[in-house]
């Protein structure tokens, strides 16, 4: 492995060195040929002239396969038209290893395609780049926790209950008993909460809902924070601060792969500055029903109706106090009016709609009994969620960001399948 990385070229502008990596595009004449060489950190342009390199190399160059992989040795010349600034005269080129009649080239693929072939689309530029902002969006989160004193407790995947009913559930057969792929580690959360005070966990979830949209995996990373002692208005400033404090991340680190390679007009990521609206429930209806939607008071809002609520905002909202019937069997009351519950969504910006789940938690033991009764879940396997109501109850909230639903608005892409490196939905568990 050789030290040199295209990210950390400029380090050696005027000197030789050797890159390795794969041939992403070629172009050339018979004299010249300009290959584009990624290596996982950057592109590079390197120009091979068959006057520096005799014609044995030449010809190795202009038969170059795209995706064959090289290494490649030059000098580095600085190139103010070049993305990374650099490009590389060619003085040597060793193939690594032939790669024939690449599946994916330059041209316009159909998205199936691309699916199908997920395992090699990584390497495109657009995917590339998403993967990257993925990468930095899960750290900044993660930093945003960590540097405001919540500690990591990673929750279980397999689960002997649900977190609100079993017909969003994967089942699994676990040594002769059912148990169900995690859909949240809420629950979980809470006891590490009242152990902890402020807690986070990181990982995979999974949903078995039937839903053929654009905002819809079966399988999706969730981060989830939960506090100890704090209520409704608390999560809601700490989702803006949080938010606030990716988004300038994400825009400090990645904003010429946004605008250049994914297209991406930042301006809209600019505004993301708390405090953002707090819609009520009663005022999000009234406002879909002065735009035509026609639903009624208790109902959830459809994707067409969070389009519509945050395209009258320049930046992400906050819909509070849904129904309470409408709502999991955790969610506190409003002592207001218990018709509600204290929950929040969060709705980004330009029709993207909720990337954020949440509310404060019920704390009143026989409340949640009745609640669990309510909605036929069994009560066995919530006995140790409420031992939590029993020793030491206490106020809490949290919530849930899903991250490729945030990906998606962040990078302006229109579906959410190409923010998880292999996307899991209804019809496609390949590769
Ligand atoms: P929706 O009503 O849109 O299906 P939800 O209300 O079930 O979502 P929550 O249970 O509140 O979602 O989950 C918290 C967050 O997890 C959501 O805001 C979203 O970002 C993400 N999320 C939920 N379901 C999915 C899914 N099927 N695919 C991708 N992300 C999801």
């Amino acid at each position: 492995m050789k030290d040199t990385s295209i990210a950390g070229i400029g380090e050696f502008s005027g000197k030789t060195v050797t890159l390795e990596g794969w041939l992403y595009n070629r172009r050339g004449s018979k004299k010249l040929q300009f290959l584009q060489i990624r290596d996982g950190s950057g592109t590079i342009q390197a120009v091979v002239a068959l006057a520096d390199v005799g014609e044995e190399l030449f010809e190795l160059a202009s038969g170059l396969n795209q995706e064959a992989s090289l290494r490649v040795t030059g000098e580095v010349k600085p190139d103010d038209r070049a993305p990374s600034g650099f490009e590389m005269l060619v003085s040597g080129i060793e193939l690594v290893a032939d790669s024939v009649d690449y599946p994916i080239s330059p041209k316009d693929h159909g998205v199936d395609f691309l699916l199908e072939n997920r395992h090699l689309w990584l390497r495109s530029s657009k995917q590339h780049a998403l993967m990257r902002i993925r990468g930095t969006l899960i750290s900044a989160l993660r930093e945003f926790f960590d540097k405001e004193g919540y500690l990591l407790v990673d929750a279980p995947i397999f689960t002997p209950s649900s977190v609100e009913g079993t017909t969003t559930l994967f089942e699994v057969e676990y040594f002769g008993d059912k148990a169900y792929l995690t859909q949240s580690g809420q629950l979980y959360m809470e006891a590490a909460a009242a152990a902890h005070g402020k807690v986070y966990c990181f990982g995979p979830t999974f949903r078995a809902e039937k839903s053929k949209t654009r905002r819809h995996l079966t399988e999706f990373w969730m981060l989830e924070p939960e506090i100890a002692f704090a209520n409704l208005d608390d999560v809601m400033e700490i989702q803006e601060q949080m938010l606030e404090f990716v988004t300038a991340k994400v825009l400090a680190k990645h904003r010429d792969e946004l605008e250049r390679v994914l297209e991406r007009d930042c301006t809209p990521l600019e505004k993301v500055k708390a405090p953002f609206p707090r819609v009520h429930y009663d005022e999000a209806i009234a406002m879909l029903k002065e735009k035509g939607q026609d639903l009624e008071w208790g109902g959830d809002f459809g994707g067409e109706d969070e389009t519509i609520l945050t395209k009258a905002f320049d930046r992400p909202i906050f819909v509070h106090r849904f129904p309470a019937a409408i709502k999991a069997f955790y969610m506190a009351p409003d002592p207001e009016d218990l018709k509600y519950s204290l929950s929040v969504d969060c709705l980004a910006p330009e029709g993207y709609g909720e990337i954020i789940g949440g509310g404060q938690r019920a704390d009143n033991l026989e409340y949640l009994q009745e609640r669990i009764a309510e909605h036929n879940l069994p009560s066995g396997p919530y006995e140790w969620y409420l031992d939590l109501r029993r020793y030491g109850s206490f106020p809490h909230a949290g919530f849930g960001i899903g991250i490729e639903r945030t990906l998606a608005w962040l990078t302006g892409r229109q579906h959410i399948r190409e923010c998880i490196p292999f996307p899991r939905l209804m019809h496609r568990i390949q590769p």
